[in-house]
């Protein structure tokens, strides 16, 4: 009998006696949530929140004092680098090195969505328990054969609960190594000048365009002679040849009329994959652009889409497109733009697509911000250029002392490029692209991730979201998705609610 198949028949037992074992307890963390480590992550993952390490403006606070990001529950708990050896006697970890033994050596983690009772403050001490979830496989996977392993935790502080968690990862067999170890990504080069790559060119003709789109308008080019739009501008209408034309201001909404995902080759100043659509509007006239806030992949056809600002630099700003939400925000004005024919209608009647105040946001740290205008429900684009100083930093500041995250030669045993980001850290940069844009009265309830592509040391991460719903009690659900040069590196929801909201 082959290892493969003695695993096969002997992994179902293994993982029904584990489930079996129902919760086991993790014992109590050698640390107390404590200031020391909240600063090292704050500084690590870029995250400026004053309710974390700033007591005058935590005591001001919603939270009245002090209190530690929740992204950092998992870290309270995380075994300490002498007890890494110690590992064998958890629950999970039987599983683990009988996986191991019989060749599924690679490991990487897939899915994590936590949930926080509340938030914890320095001084508090968790203990943890886990209870096995799923085991399947084998599956064929990108990086080699593997079995996908579920484990569930929950923190305690005392006898209350202070959060829960699901984890899931992909134990895998790593292909035969080569010769020659996979290229590590070249340094992308958006990021390295603040000025975006790709300029339109602006004439006589185009330039109402483009200062429209400064001014949170898109305009579209009127024939004064006949009354048509049309869309590119041009010198001259096509169906009365006159000269003369104004513009009407667009109701920013319209449907995906076809498009590309763009893959190959690289763009500067856009990360691949990408969307590429002609919008249909229902003025008449068609649009190309970029579908943002949306995995690739969701994209469809007929798809409602409304306009949203991007600002490229200080110069210039981009009409691009995201998926429509189900409710107009302004339904009076938006429903008369379109059932009134638009060569009907005066210019100065059409609604000019709002622009509401989404304040600054913060973008010091490691990464860019760069302010999305135009929707209140497209966030600010936040890029990570990830070192290998960013990788190592973050890694430790998790307290994961996984040689991935550290170690190339390690990394590349088992099939990587490079040294990798670890789930913790895309955990704590989700809820900071998220806590940046809402604020420090944001109550962050749940992260929710699954991860793609690894985010290797010299890669650039784009983290970009938008507001999938609203819940009349102030509760927000946001849908990010962070991506790097081998595809979406992350997508999943954030929900937070927003104290003092008026509900
Ligand atoms: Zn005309």
């Amino acid at each position: 009998m082959t290892v493969h198949a003695a695993l096969q028949e002997q992994m179902p037992g293994l993982a029904a006696r584990l489930l079996a074992a129902g919760e086991v307890h993790r014992g109590v963390a050698r640390e107390p949530v404590s200031m020391p480590l909240i600063r090292q992550w704050c500084d690590a993952i870029g995250d400026k929140n004053p309710v974390y390490t700033d007591a005058a403006a935590a005591a001001g606070s919603v939270h009245g004092g002090l209190v530690a990001p929740p992204a950092m529950i998992q870290v309270w708990t995380m075994p300490a680098l002498a007890r890494t050896a110690e590992k064998a006697a958890e629950a999970v970890d039987e599983l683990f090195a009988v996986l191991r033994a019989a060749g599924y050596t690679g490991v990487v983690a897939t899915n994590c969505e936590q949930s926080y009772d509340r938030y914890l403050r320095p001084g508090e001490r968790l203990r943890a328990t886990t209870r096995m979830g799923d085991v399947t496989g084998p599956k064929r996977t990108a990086l080699g054969d593997g079995y996908f392993v579920t484990w569930h935790t929950t923190w305690y502080s005392g006898n209350e609960r202070a959060g829960r968690m699901m984890f899931r990862v992909l134990q895998f067999r790593p292909p035969e190594r080569s010769s020659e170890p996979a290229a590590a990504p070249r340094v992308a080069a958006a990021g390295s000048d603040d000025r975006y790559p790709l300029r339109p060119a602006m004439n006589q003709d185009t330039r109402f365009f483009w200062a429209g789109a400064k001014a949170g308008e898109l305009r579209i080019q009127r024939c004064r002679g006949c009354g048509k739009l049309r869309h590119p501008p041009g010198p001259m209408c096509p169906h009365c040849h006159g000269g003369d034309h104004d513009y009407v201001v667009a109701s920013g909404r319209g449907e995906v009329f076809t498009f590309v995902v763009h893959h190959h080759p690289p763009v500067p100043g856009r990360t691949a994959p990408f969307v590429v659509a002609v919008v249909a509007l229902p003025e008449g006239v068609r649009i190309t652009g970029n579908v943002l806030g949306v995995p690739p992949d969701q994209v469809r056809v007929g798809m409602p889409v409304e306009v949203v600002f991007e600002r490229a630099d200080d110069d210039l700003v981009l009409p691009q497109w995201a998926p429509a939400l189900a409710a107009p925000a302004q339904p009076a004005q938006a429903t008369r733009a379109h059932e009134m024919p638009a060569h009907e209608m005066p210019a100065h009647e059409m609604p000019a697509h709002r622009m509401p105040d989404l304040g600054t946001p913060v973008s010091d740290g490691p990464g860019r911000g760069t302010q999305a205008i135009g929707s209140p429900d497209l966030l600010p684009e936040l890029v990570i250029p990830l070192s290998a100083t960013t990788v190592v930093t973050t890694a430790l500041a998790t307290r994961d002392f996984t040689a991935l995250h550290h170690d190339q030669a390690a990394a590349r045993a088992q099939g990587s490029a490079d040294i990798f980001l670890n789930i913790l850290t895309t955990m704590g940069l989700t809820q900071r692209f998220v806590t940046d844009w809402a604020g420090p009265r944001a109550l962050v309830q749940a992260i929710d991730v699954r991860l793609g592509a690894p985010a290797y040391a010299g890669d650039t991460l784009t983290l970009t979201g938008r507001v999938a719903a609203r819940g009349a009690d102030g509760s927000v659900t946001v849908q990010v998705r962070g991506l790097c040069r081998g595809g979406d590196h992350v997508t999943g929801t954030v929900r937070l609610e927003l104290a003092g909201e008026p509900g």
